[in-house]
Order: C-alpha cells, then sequence, then structure tokens
C-alpha cells in the first residue's frame, strides 16, 4: 500500500472511528498518522484505538504514526448556580478564587498563576473568545472587568489571556498521568498544547527523554513570536488553528499558518496545519468549496501533514473525509504550480554531508530521470534531510528501526518500509532495487538513487550516493 501523496494526513480517533473495520478504512482512504485527543476518553479507550492501529498497520504492512494529543493547562471558569448566566456588554464582572457557584456578578475563576500575570487594560477572552472582558483592577484573589461584548456563559468555559505569558507549568498534572500512559503505550509522537515558550520544550524532553517525538501545538501569540527558538527544541509544530483563533484575530491566522510553515520547512522538522479543514462534513458527506480551498492552500504552502479533528473522531462520515482530503491533496500535487510554489521555499542545503548528500540526489535523480531515491536511517535525521528538499522523485526510506519508520510517517514524501539494516555494499544495493522493484517503484533496468551512511549502522554517517539499476535477480531476493 504505497502512496504518490507526498502530503501526509492525520486522522483523530473518537466514538465514529474505534472499530477495527473503521480504522482499516481510514487508513485505507490516507490516513497515515492517527491521533489520540487526551482531552477526551479514558486511557482504557486510548489503549483499545492504540492496539487497533497496530493491528490494521500489521495488516496492510505500512508503518503508521501514533500521535497522542496531550491537553495542556487550559484555564476554565468555574460553575454557575443557574448552570448559564448572560453577561451585558458596560456590566462590571468579578473572577475570583472563591468556589462558591457564580451568578450574574460573579464566577470562580481557579487559576491563581492569572491573578500574577495580569494587569489592568488586560483583555481575558471566555467560551471560545465569544466573551470579552477588560480588566479594571486586579487583587491577589479578585479580578474586576467591564464586559465588552457580551453573551452567554455556562459552566466550565474556557478563558484565554492572549496577550500575557502566564507563570504555568508546560504539562498540567493531568497531562503527567496522560503523558506517562502514552508513552507506556508507545505512542510515537506528543503533541503538546499551549506551548508558551521555549522554556516548557525543555521541561517535556526531560520527561520523554526521547521515547517519542514531541511536537509544539502553536496556539499562543508568545509562541508565534518565538517560533524559532520552540522549532528548535522540537521534533514538529502543529499550527493548532483553534485555539490560535481565539487568541489572535482570526483575520491573522492564515499568515501565521504561512509563516510557521516556512519557518519548519526551513529547520527541517514537519509542520501540521489543523482544525477546522473539513468542519461541515462532521454532518454532510462532502465538504464545502471553501473548505476543498483551505485543505488545497495548506498542500500549497508546503505543509507536510493536514489533520482531522471532530471530522474523523466523531462526525458521519469520517471515511469520505479522509478521501475528501487524499484527493484534494493528490490534485494540487499534481498541478504544475504547485512544484513551482513549493520549490520558491526550498532552503538552501545546510555545510553538512547529509545535506549535500541530499541535494546532491535530487539533482541527480532529476537529471538521469530515477525512478527513486532511496535512504538508508536508522534516527531517520538523513530522510529529514532528504524530505526538505521536496524532491520531485519519490522517496523511499529503509530502517531497521520501526519506532522511527512510524515517527516518519507525519513528515511529506517519506514512503517507510521496515527493514534489516545493509551488511555491506552490494546488499545496500540489492535490497534498494529489490525493494523498489516489490513496491512497484521501478522495472527491471529503471535506475534508482541510494543515499547511505557507511560504516553501515553508524548514525549521522550519511556519506554515500550509490546510481543504481535494478536487474533481473533483484526480483527474487
Ligand atoms: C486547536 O486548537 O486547533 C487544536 C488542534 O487543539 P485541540 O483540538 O486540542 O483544541
Amino acid at each position: 500500500m504505497h502512496r504518490r501523496r507526498r502530503t501526509r494526513i492525520i486522522a483523530t480517533l473518537g466514538p465514529a472511528s474505534s472499530t477495527f473495520e473503521m480504522i482499516k478504512k481510514l487508513s485505507e482512504a490516507g490516513a497515515d498518522v492517527f491521533r489520540l485527543n487526551m482531552s477526551h476518553g479514558t486511557h482504557a479507550e486510548a489503549s483499545n484505538l492504540y492496539s487497533t492501529v497496530r493491528e490494521v498497520e500489521k495488516e496492510t504492512g505500512r508503518p503508521i504514526g501514533i500521535l497522542a494529543d496531550l491537553q495542556g493547562p487550559k484555564l476554565r471558569v468555574g460553575a454557575f448556580a443557574a448552570e448559564k448566566i448572560l453577561l451585558e456588554k458596560g456590566q462590571q464582572f468579578v473572577l475570583d478564587m472563591d468556589g462558591a457557584p457564580g451568578d450574574e456578578a460573579r464566577v470562580e475563576l481557579p487559576h491563581p498563576e492569572i491573578y500574577q500575570a495580569v494587569e489592568p487594560k488586560t483583555e481575558l477572552l471566555l467560551n471560545d473568545g465569544k466573551i470579552r472582558l477588560l480588566i479594571d483592577k486586579v487583587e491577589e484573589s479578585k479580578i474586576t472587568t467591564t464586559v465588552q461584548v457580551g453573551g452567554e456563559l455556562s459552566d466550565r468555559k474556557g478563558v484565554n489571556v492572549p496577550s500575557a505569558i502566564l507563570p504555568l507549568a508546560a504539562l498540567t498534572e493531568k497531562d503527567k498521568k496522560d503523558l506517562n500512559f502514552a508513552l507506556g503505550l508507545g505512542v510515537d509522537w506528543v503533541a503538546l498544547s499551549f506551548v508558551q515558550r521555549s522554556k516548557d520544550l525543555v521541561e517535556a524532553r526531560d520527561i520523554i527523554k526521547g521515547r517519542a517525538a514531541i511536537m509544539a501545538k502553536i496556539e499562543k501569540p508568545s509562541a508565534v513570536h518565538a517560533i524559532d527558538e520552540i522549532i528548535a527544541l522540537s521534533d514538529g509544530v502543529m499550527v493548532a488553528r483553534g485555539d490560535m483563533g481565539v487568541e489572535l484575530p482570526m483575520e491573522m491566522v492564515p499568515a501565521k499558518q504561512k509563516k510557521i510553515i516556512r519557518h519548519a520547512r526551513r529547520a527541517g522538522i514537519p509542520a501540521v496545519v489543523a482544525t477546522q479543514m473539513l468542519e461541515s462534513m462532521i454532518s454532510a458527506p462532502v465538504p464545502t468549496r471553501a473548505e476543498v480551498s483551505d485543505v488545497a492552500n495548506a498542500v500549497f504552502d508546503g505543509a507536510d501533514a493536514i489533520m482531522l479533528s471532530a471530522e474523523s473522531a466523531a462526525g458521519e462520515y469520517p471515511e469520505e473525509a479522509v478521501a475528501a482530503m487524499n484527493r484534494i491533496a493528490k490534485s494540487i500535487e499534481d498541478e504544475p504550480s504547485y512544484r513551482r510554489q513549493l520549490s520558491k521555499d526550498i532552503a538552501t542545503p545546510e555545510a553538512t554531508t547529509a545535506d549535500a548528500i541530499s541535494a546532491a540526489a535530487k539533482q541527480v535523480a532529476t537529471t538521469i530521470e530515477a525512478q527513486a531515491i532511496v535512504t538508508y536511517t536508522g534516527s531517520g535525521s538523513t530522510a529529514l534531510r532528504a524530505s526538505r528538499e521536496r524532491p520531485e522523485t519519490p522517496l523511499l526510506v529503509l530502517s531497521p528501526n520501526i519506532g522511527t519508520a512510524r515517527r516518519l510517517a507525519m513528515v511529506w514524501g517519506l514512503n517507510c518500509v521496515y527493514s534489516q539494516d545493509a551488511v555491506n555494499f552490494q546488499d545496500m544495493i540489492d535490497k534498494a532495487c529489490n525493494i523498489c522493484y516489490e513496491y512497484g517503484y521501478a522495472k527491471v533496468n529503471e535506475r534508482i538513487v541510494i543515499m547511505a551512511g557507511m560504516p553501515f549502522g553508524t548514525p549521522g554517517k550519511t556519506n554515500v550516493l550509490r546510481i543504481s539499476r535494478v536487474q533481473d535477480y533483484h526480483i527474487n531476493i
């Protein structure tokens, strides 16, 4: 089941997509990575989803990535005596540390960190940004505000403080429990929500210790601001447009999306575009024209992966949503203008052998019209550099490390095969030719380009570029 599509598809799993049959259908329709959303569901449910994906992987033979998305420090108001209230523009409203049920005049805000981080004139956004409060006065455990935009407010709605960096730990107690659990399952990627600054990544790295790749969700203005420092400490970034559209004026999100993708591509780490990509497909079998255009634009931007949330987790048409993404991405990738757009943003190679060989492999493959570029990789770092070049020639990654193959399922253009490392130079050629033939990349007499490192099995040693021709004997190895 090898794909010519380069942009990867992430499908969030949930009640609409929890059976073996459905996950297999989503995989066949085009999903490359599955996301477990730790904000919802129990550990037992996540564990079932994890093992079902692994069963599907066994059946399809294609390494599948699994991403555990941690909830992060989501701020919320407390409960109301009447469950909900109506706030009027111009009225005063108080947030405090008193656990008593709230009313039209006040409600609990049980996050002491906020009281230290805000000041008069700071804006607080409630209920997905629908309600706006301007702070008049801050006391030790009481914030007095004036309602700028009113509306209905009910129990435990979210609170955003876009302009402040809050002294919150990157991982809440719930996140730590979820993280330990997810690492125990063996997830390939962990996504951190509400990353505010690069220090948050340092804390997470200390705990994760290389057991999974780390994806920083960019949703806070402070994270957009510090994007390069965050990218330097992350293995991937996600443009989390849901909360970003609350924390920033919505009309700024498209430009931030382009900026984040551009910076991630320059660094050679995958960038994911997420949220509301095919939102109407939660309840309709076809997307709107505007949604098609949004997905297409993320592909044009050169995103590594595009993500479905509720569409695949809780919608009525999960398979149709994956299939629609697959069709849109393929259709754009066939456009000559896609190639032109993509090549504009390819960063120059850095002064390393891996970059020099990746750039050379792309050029050689184009010149001789090779059918594939084959990369041997242990840690995945060479494959990431090869993807960064965005070659037109298909990229095939051979790795003896299943964890690497699964992580790389997130990355633009990388088709991973779990395979033993080469034992000598001839074996390197024979394995690559055989797999290219077997997976339909090259026929007998056609040429491929191979990148590898010698001595074999030594990480960070990419130093070989070889052109080989598939021979008759390669078919039966
Ligand atoms: C988002 O906010 O866009 C996002 C992806 O995060 P979540 O789905 O966890 O809210």
